[in-house]
């Protein structure tokens, strides 16, 4: 069997590089190995409550793992980017979390609570009925809604809790607006994943465990995809699927680089 040979790898994390705060062992010998042949990748997760450095320290700590925080690309900093290149120097209202609103500051835009061009909403555990207010009447008004990313759970030792997307939903019902979602499975984030890593379509591949969110990604975006099953989809799920990822693997330690 030929493997075709890439030039970058972008590679999702929770469930393909750790599974919550366990290690998937056979994820880093595969980080490892890319790090010794020089093959560029970036982390292309839908959190969008983690700056770089916060991922960073979450994968040393999970899986022993050593990344640069040039190597992590999340929703968030997605979402920054499109605002940025769509609505330069915008006056900007977000709903998330402290990382989100510095990356919002770090991109030129300007965060404000009135006249308000721009809404970027995500995870925010920190919500309140005034902001997403603020937030609602903007929109009507208006304002560009981005949404990080559709995830409407969150997966915690405690069952699921409301993600950015039951946030948004919110949102959508009191506006009657539909938001730019930027995240996993939507093409905004591979846009800004693929001018960040420098390469094309055709030179990268999309590696993740959730067929739904980075499978999905990749096919819409047309990239190759590789399916890891060490998370979310499931053989049997995959029974049931007609479009097939590109790879299908057990772990990444199946990969033949050659
Ligand atoms: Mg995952």
């Amino acid at each position: 069997m030929t493997i075709k040979t890439y030039k970058g790898f972008f590679i999702d994390l929770d469930g393909t590089v750790y599974a919550g705060t366990n290690p998937i062992p056979t994820a880093k010998k595969f980080i490892s190995e890319l790090d010794a042949r020089g093959i560029p990748y970036l982390y292309v997760t839908n959190n969008a409550t983690k700056s770089q450095e916060d991922v960073v320290a979450h994968l040393k700590a999970v899986s022993g793992i050593d990344a640069a925080p040039e190597h992590v690309y999340t929703s968030g900093m997605a979402a920054v980017d499109f605002a940025k290149k769509n609505y330069p120097g915008a006056r900007t209202f977000v709903v998330g979390e402290p990382a989100l609103q510095r990356q919002v500051e770090a991109a030129g835009l300007l965060l404000v609570e009135k006249d308000i061009e721009v809404v970027i909403q995500g995870m925010d555990r920190f919500v309140t009925y005034d902001k997403l207010a603020t937030a609602s009447t903007a929109i009507r008004n208006g304002a560009a809604f981005i949404a990080t990313n559709p995830d409407v759970n969150l997966p915690t030792e405690n069952g699921m809790m409301p993600g950015a997307g039951s946030l948004t939903a919110f949102l959508k019902i009191s506006t009657q607006r539909e938001p730019l979602i930027i995240g996993k499975p939507f093409g905004y984030i591979m846009d800004g994943a693929l001018e960040r890593i420098g390469l094309t379509k055709e030179e990268v591949v999309m590696v993740g465990d959730n067929y739904n969110t980075d499978i999905l990604a990749g096919m819409n975006y047309g990239v190759d995809t590789l399916l890891a099953l060490t998370g979310v989809t499931t053989v049997e799920d995959l029974e049931e699927i007609t479009n097939k990822p590109t790879h299908i693997l057990n772990d990444l330690s199946e990969w033949r680089f050659e």
